[in-house]
């Protein structure tokens, strides 16, 4: 055994690699180069950070966007004896110094941040100051305008590896397109020739992917039965409408099948409950918009069905990544119906507003602050003079000036403040332009994977990228 695998058995009990885990690893640890690695979640991608950390003398920055997911991972990591910690937000002021501490001084190896911790002065003065044998870059198409999870502060990583004196780097993700692959290695400051990127698809043979084609509910309704009643085990229904989800849920429930449902409207004591009783097996079924997924990590799902057109192929194959990871027979299926496409229309226009949008709302903010705080977001609906209820561009907006660090706090905690100026990017009309035009662009690529009479699977490797994929022999296209 050499190192790497004494590692590998020692910390997390596995006798060997899988996939490209192995030669990832020794590229970092033994030619020390760079990497950006395409992994689905669930497929073993953390160990490509993880244990070139635990093999390296030094220590490991992790940058990771999610605070939840980051605390899932520390823990998980802490009950292996692993020396990582995280510092976030949600920490008091106290809590992080110590942690800081403990990692400047060698008794935590690894350490999570989010990158709105380098916003913090203190911290980069400290940091600055200890050899850093690997970034790793988690969640890395965050780094990309074009990603469909842009997070402002992902964009100065390239600052931040030089504030950290340019060390080995490792950025993952689960999807990223072409130009988004381009565009973290852009961002990082590093050539095309310095990095290898690593590709693993959705190497499960037992995926079934399959689309159909629905004119109306009942139709929808019949092929979600059909499905259910086929793949007996644990199964998610995605929805883009909470409106529809709560249809099917009695549909569905009339007909016999008991389920759970979640979405961004629930309580978060009750998302979390439905989490636990999907994940622990007490509830087979449910009913989700895609705020149901993150840390999903559960081996026996054994239908992911979309009775609603996802809004871009990344979102399908993430969601679609998270069946049968035991390695038996599962089904991907898509519905297609027409009508759904407007729906994400909609929502493709609600989630882009327009520079004036930002303009008149930051003018608003800026003025009547404190009422604003002190009556709900309701005061600014109406203020901008909005009719319908669904129009959701007032919460796209708050959403990118907290992103951007032009606001922080919450309405809803009645401490929202007005901190810096509107960047130009959000004034940039010819900039929002594009972005729309890319985000419908995304969504006419699902259409396409609907229509296309070639191999889905294919067809998914060609659109991030990666020509050259076998048909599947597994899919309603290649059967
Ligand atoms: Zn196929």
């Amino acid at each position: 055994m050499d190192k790497t695998e004494i590692i590998l058995n020692k910390y997390f009990g596995f006798g060997s690699f899988r996939g490209l885990q192995e030669t990832i690893i020794k590229r970092t640890t033994e030619e020390r180069k760079h990497s950006l690695v395409l992994m689905p979640t669930g497929s073993g991608k953390s160990l490509c950070y993880q244990i070139p950390a635990l093999y390296f003398e030094n220590k490991t920055i992790v940058i990771s966007p999610l605070i939840a997911l980051m605390q899932d991972q520390v823990d998980a990591l802490r009950k292996k004896n692993v020396p990582a910690a995280f510092i976030n937000s949600t920490l008091s002021k106290q809590e992080r110094e110590k942690r800081l501490e403990d990692f400047l001084n060698g008794n935590i190896k690894i350490l999570y941040v989010t990158p709105e911790r380098f916003r913090k002065k203190d911290f980069i003065e400290k940091i600055k100051t200890v050899k850093i044998d690997l970034l790793a870059v988690d969640e890395a198409h965050c780094i990309s305008e074009w990603g469909h999870d842009f997070r402002p502060d992902y964009s100065r990583i390239g600052e931040f590896r030089e504030i950290l004196g340019n060390p080995l780097t490792i950025a993952l993700t689960a999807t990223a397109t072409k130009d988004v692959q381009e565009d973290i290695l852009v961002k990082l400051n590093l050539n095309k020739d310095e990095v290898k990127i690593f590709h693993q698809g959705i190497d499960r043979p037992n995926l079934r992917l399959e689309a159909a084609d629905v004119f109306d509910d009942n139709e929808k309704l019949k092929e979600i039965l059909a499905a259910l009643k086929k793949y007996n085990g644990s199964g998610i229904i995605y929805f883009s409408l909470i409106k529809t989800l709560e249809k099917f849920s009695e549909m569905i429930g009339d007909k016999g099948f008991e389920h759970g449902i979640y979405h961004g409207k629930l309580e978060d004591k009750q998302r979390k409950q439905m989490q636990r009783d999907f994940l622990g097996g007490k509830q087979k079924l449910i009913l989700a918009t895609n705020a149901f997924g993150m840390g999903i990590d559960k081996a026996d799902i054994r239908l992911v069905i979309h009775a609603e057109v996802p809004s871009s192929i990344e979102s399908y194959y993430q969601e679609i990544g998270r069946a049968g990871r035991d390695g038996k027979d599962s089904l991907c299926l898509l519905l297609y119906n027409q009508e759904d496409l407007y729906t994400q229309m909609e929502f493709i226009k609600w989630s882009n507003p327009d520079a004036d949008f930002y303009f008149a709302l930051y003018n608003l903010l800026q003025r009547d602050t404190g009422l604003i705080n002190s009556s709900g977001i309701d005061l600014i609906r109406e203020q901008m003079n909005f009719k319908s209820k669904n129009d959701f561009r007032i919460e796209t907006a708050l959403g990118m000036l907290d992103r951007y660090g032009v606001t922080e706090g919450e309405i809803e905690k009645k401490n929202l403040k007005v901190i810096d100026e509107l960047p130009g990017i959000l004034q940039d009309e010819e900039f929002l332009k594009k972005k729309l035009l890319n985000d419908n662009k995304k969504l006419l690529s699902v259409v396409n994977y609907f229509r296309n009479e070639n191999c889905r699977r294919v067809f998914i490797s060609d659109y991030f990228g990666f020509p050259g994929e076998k048909p599947c022999g597994n899919c309603d296209n290649c059967v």
